[in-house]
């Protein structure tokens, strides 16, 4: 039988899809979480405590697990987790990126210099420590700038700056964010070899528009698995991500050189295996990686990926880590979307409305409100996460784009503070 140490935070949506591509598979699985369950007293060997800042220690709570019964490979599922797999892998002397890679892509600024020095087209970027005057700074780059922290994802703290006042204000913002970040892992400050928690990376602005590949690295070569279009433009000053659709209507020359840059970037860091999610803009002459990380697609995103007779992004990841057959990566045919329903202000959500009418309206197929009445939101720069996902299937990418507007227009968030607005009707 086959055997998988999953490493699951407590926050984040997909232990559901690994477990349920696990048992599909008939994969026994051991997941190790931050909390105690009280149901690991039943099942020691399957569900175990771990901290999830301390290497030594995890490897130390999982070996005599692997030396009982030993896993044939440690998944990590997002991004707080895929470093502690990777040195995990190692510790145990299983297949895996090398965990020094895995940290260098969760490191933006180290990620700049890498792909830099590998010759890969990037924007010119300089990287500050938190506590420097912007008033002094001088990136030798002309405007637009963006602002950003090294280690927080989810776009939280990006921030585009048009001049020299909006930099100043968007620096002190970052700041602000960084200082009172306790939810940035110390393993990532532990284990990446170039900067730390307290820096804010100052990049060119690159303009046109953002494609997210989906692939896998099979010893060292991206197979695509899926490209996804982003219609919404993503030109700041705050960069939510919004509808994400599938496949990209981009010219196959155009898939084809943003994915050999995603390739080229994945090579510079060192990576060569597992999944990779990537962001490029194709506003220059050439496609640029905005961003490359070394795990799927987020949130519960993945679930618009079919592939072949109906097999899960999970089942297929895991499928590989287990060296598998894997029967057919097509993408199911007609095109796929969905929305991260964004964050419409700041307050106490009091009520939500107008599901059931959303799921209505003809291609949607599924609505997803991760969010619930009681829960304080706030939107990007400061605030993280979506208040759910609504997912639409058509024949066409037009239609697909149109229910989730339809059916988005129709969803209302009502908050203590502010009136939730629509972002289309
Ligand atoms: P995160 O890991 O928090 O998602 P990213 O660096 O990927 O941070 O930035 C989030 C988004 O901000 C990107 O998807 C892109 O839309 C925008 N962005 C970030 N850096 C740049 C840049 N240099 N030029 C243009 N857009 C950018």
């Amino acid at each position: 039988m086959h055997r998988l140490l999953l490493i699951l935070p407590t926050t984040g949506y997909r232990a559901e899809a690994f477990v349920d591509a696990a048992s599909r598979l008939d994969a026994a699985i051991t997941v190790a979480s931050e909390e105690a369950s009280s149901l690991a007293a039943f099942n020691p060997d399957g569900l175990v405590a771990i901290d999830f800042n301390d290497v030594t220690e995890a490897i130390r709570v999982v070996r005599p697990i692997h030396q009982r019964a030993p896993f044939d490979s440690v998944i990590g599922v997002d991004d707080a987790s895929v470093v502690l797999a990777a040195a995990i892998a190692e510790g145990l002397s299983l297949p895996s990126n090398s965990s020094a890679a895995v940290a260098a892509a969760r490191d933006k600024v180290q990620t700049r210099h890498m792909l830099r020095n590998a010759g890969v087209v990037g924007p010119r970027f300089a990287p500050f420590d938190i506590d420097e005057n912007p008033e002094y700074l001088r990136p030798d780059f002309p405007f637009p700038w963006v602002v950003k922290p090294t280690m927080l994802s989810g776009s939280r703290g990006v921030i585009r700056a048009n001049s020299r006042r909006e930099f100043v204000l968007a620096f002190q913002r970052v700041g602000a964010l960084l200082r009172d970040e306790a939810a940035v892992a110390p393993l990532d400050e532990l284990m990446a070899a170039g900067s730390s928690n307290r820096c804010v990376l100052v990049e060119e602005f690159v303009p046109g528009p953002e494609m997210a590949l989906e692939g896998i690295l099979v010893d060292g070569r991206l197979e695509v698995l899926a490209l996804f279009d982003k219609p919404d433009p993503l030109d700041g000053p705050f960069f939510e991500e919004t509808i994400y659709v599938t496949p990209s209507s981009l010219s196959e020359n155009v898939r084809g050189r943003a994915s050999a840059a995603v390739a080229s970037a994945a090579a510079a860091l060192g990576l060569h295996d597992g999944p990779i999610h990537a962001e490029v803009r194709l506003g220059w002459s050439q496609p640029v990686v905005i961003e490359i990380n070394p795990r799927s697609i987020g949130g519960r995103c993945s679930r618009i990926l079919r592939f072949g007779s109906g097999m899960s992004l999970e089942e297929l990841l895991l499928r590989h880590a287990l060296q598998l057959p894997i029967p057919s990566p097509r993408l199911e045919t007609g095109a796929a979307g969905v929305l991260m329903i964004p964050t419409p202000g700041e307050g106490e959500i009091l009520g939500i409305e107008g599901v059931a009418a959303a799921l209505e309206v003809p291609g949607i197929t599924e609505i997803d409100i991760t969010a619930h009445r009681g829960q304080f939101i706030r939107p990007l720069p400061e605030g993280s996460g979506y208040l759910g996902f609504v997912f639409a299937r058509a024949e066409t990418q037009e239609a697909v784009i149109s229910a989730i507007e339809k059916a988005h227009g129709k969803l209302r968030f009502r908050l203590s503070s502010t009136a939730a607005a629509p972002r289309a009707a």
